[in-house]
């Protein structure tokens, strides 16, 4: 075992919040070590609805929240402008509904006086008709319909945005790497053991570690006997690779909570669940009922939404803060700065709760925990200094794609994720081939993937450039896929195999919820497929 050089900062969980931290720090000056145990933004942060919002739910029961989550939503869409996009959302009121269309409008007036902050629009009233004209699909029986504006964003992205800056900054960053211990010298908490991709392991010294593993939090602070108490609820999305309806929508469930359809830029979420949570977090499933739950829902706002063909489903657990005898979505998600000197646990600070889109805040005052506990004075730069990518003008995307001879539309793919950096990723010197003509990524941005962004897997691809992310959910792509980071990772034809058939079995269990008749039917024939090109090529 290796002891590395000492750090200022580990900071355990790469997913928003503690690439947040890691970049605030690194920015601040502080030598910081980032280690996380699966893929970046892999935890509950890409398991999320996908939107920078204010949430105006909240607005009844915490009120702080929607007012923290807005002013943070308008920092961090101006400095990951390349990221985000706005989102709309017409909400249907119907005759039964709890909300009569005079309370839904009034509540939208409260929410108009926080939507400046992040840089919103204010609410439209519509009359029936008038609905029914910008969203054919909805419900013809609706009594009248209000607007709201929200951003949707990449947060794979996102999180790797910050963790980018972290590095450029002069912090260490690794994924796959899982802390086993926290390093204990009379009651004070001075390191880390950790285990790396290869089953390695190793340690690194640090003045202070930051526990930033979202619902894993209470395991990670129990490794230095120190308690974190959460109350996590999982939540379930269904997939559909396409935009179903021309707004998002919102919808009443059968138990009165609200829902939404969030179109985004080319597929659409529908969720979300939001359960008491006991089971495995290395393990969660969605089960038929949840996706049942959500269609009931829909089906009365969206009467055709069974027609539509689901890609997939997504599941996470929320790392809300403790509460006893509330409902579940009725749970603040109000964040907590926790230094554990108290317990024993000297050098151990954990961030938990909160929401995405208010992670630069929790990060600021994390980072802030950290300074006074360093004696450390640098002011937070992070509400104004853009992130990687948004440093200058990004070319038109019709001028990107002539000069570099690919689809406009990825053109526009790639500057979505990469901003003003997309150039730079065409001309890594491998071709601009598409790989999949369902989701247009580039070979090339596949290959600089694979050389800068620490993609080590397929998965990795799907979260870092969209692999396999669109209809085919793999079919046309993912061999391919696998023959270009193959190439890059020095893959034998066999592990090629072996990672399209990982990928596969891996997408299937989240298939598998939301698989029709054809749906089995189209699986059997893509699982076919791939076993017979493996037979073909001799592999198998
Ligand atoms: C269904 C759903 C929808 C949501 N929608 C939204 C939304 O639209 N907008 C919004 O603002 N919020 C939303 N949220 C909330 C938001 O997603 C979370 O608050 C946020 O993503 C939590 O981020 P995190 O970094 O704290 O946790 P995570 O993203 O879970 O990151 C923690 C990381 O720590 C790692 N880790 C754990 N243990 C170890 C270890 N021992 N060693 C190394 N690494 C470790 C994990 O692998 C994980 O990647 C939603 C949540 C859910 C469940």
């Amino acid at each position: 075992m290796s002891v590395g050089s000492p750090y200022d900062v580990v900071v355990i969980g790469g997913g928003i919040t503690g690439a947040g931290v890691a970049r605030d720090l690194s920015l601040r000056g502080l030598s910081v070590l980032l280690l996380e145990k699966g893929d970046y933004g892999a935890g509950t942060t890409g398991a999320s609805s996908w939107m920078i919002h204010g949430g105006p739910r909240y607005l009844e029961f915490d009120w702080d929240t929607t007012r923290l989550s807005c002013q943070d939503a308008g920092h961090i869409v101006s400095i990951a402008r390349n990221l985000v996009y706005r989102v709309v959302f017409v909400i249907p009121v119907l005759a039964h509904d709890k909300n009569n269309i005079e309370r839904m409008e009034t509540a939208m007036e409260v929410y108009d006086r926080f939507q400046p902050l992040k840089k919103s629009h204010p609410h439209r009233r519509l009359t029936a008709q008038e609905a029914l004209q910008v969203e054919p699909g909805l419900a013809p029986d609706l009594v009248g319909a209000v607007t709201m504006e929200e951003w949707g964003v990449d947060p794979h992205r996102l999180v790797f945005a910050n963790i980018q800056d972290a590095v450029a900054h002069g912090a260490s960053a690794f994924n796959h790497t899982r802390v086993t211990e926290l390093i204990r010298d009379a009651g004070k908490v001075i390191g880390v053991r950790y285990q790396g991709p290869d089953g390695a392991t190793a340690e690194a010294r640090a003045k202070v570690v930051v526990n930033a593993s979202g619902p894993w939090s209470p395991e990670v602070a129990a490794m230095a006997g120190a308690r974190v108490e959460l109350r996590p609820a999982k939540g379930i999305h269904i997939v559909y690779p396409h935009r179903i309806s021309n707004f998002s929508i919102s919808a009443e469930s059968v138990d009165g909570r609200d829902l939404l359809m969030v179109s985004h830029a080319g597929f659409t979420l529908l969720g979300t669940t939001d359960d008491d949570f006991y089971g495995d977090l290395d393990s969660v499933d969605v089960v038929e009922d949840e996706v049942e739950y959500l269609l009931q829902a829909f089906e009365r706002v969206f009467p055709a939404i069974r027609d539509y063909r689901p890609a997939r489903t997504t599941t996470g657990v929320r790392p809300t803060l403790f509460k006893w005898r509330r409902y579940e979505d009725e749970l603040s998600r109000r964040y907590a700065v926790l230094d554990h000197a108290g317990e024993g646990a000297d050098g151990l600070i954990s961030i938990v709760g909160g929401k995405l889109s208010m992670y630069r805040l929790m990060a600021e005052e994390t980072s802030d925990a950290v300074c006074q506990k360093l004696g450390h004075r640098a002011p937070c730069e992070t509400a104004r200094r853009p992130l990687p990518g948004n440093e200058s003008e990004v070319t038109p995307p019709g001028e990107l794609a002539a000069r570099c001879g690919i689809p406009a539309l990825a053109a526009m793919k790639l500057q979505s994720r990469q901003g003003s950096n997309a150039e730079k990723v065409l001309d890594e010197g491998a071709t601009s081939r598409i790989l999949c003509r369902c989701e247009p990524v580039t070979e090339a941005e596949l290959v600089y993937a694979a050389r800068h962004e620490q993609v080590r897997s397929l998965a990795d691809a799907f979260r870092r450039v969209g692999v396999a992310a669109g209809p085919c959910a793999g079919a046309a792509c993912i061999l391919r896929s696998a023959e270009v980071i193959g190439r890059e990772l020095g893959w034998s034809a066999e592990q090629r195999f072996d990672a399209a058939r990982d990928f596969v079995r891996r997408s299937w269990l989240g298939r598998a919820p939301v698989l029709g008749r054809s749906g089995w039917a189209q699986e059997e024939l893509a699982q076919g497929a791939l076993r017979g090109l493996m037979v073909a090529d001799g592999t198998r």
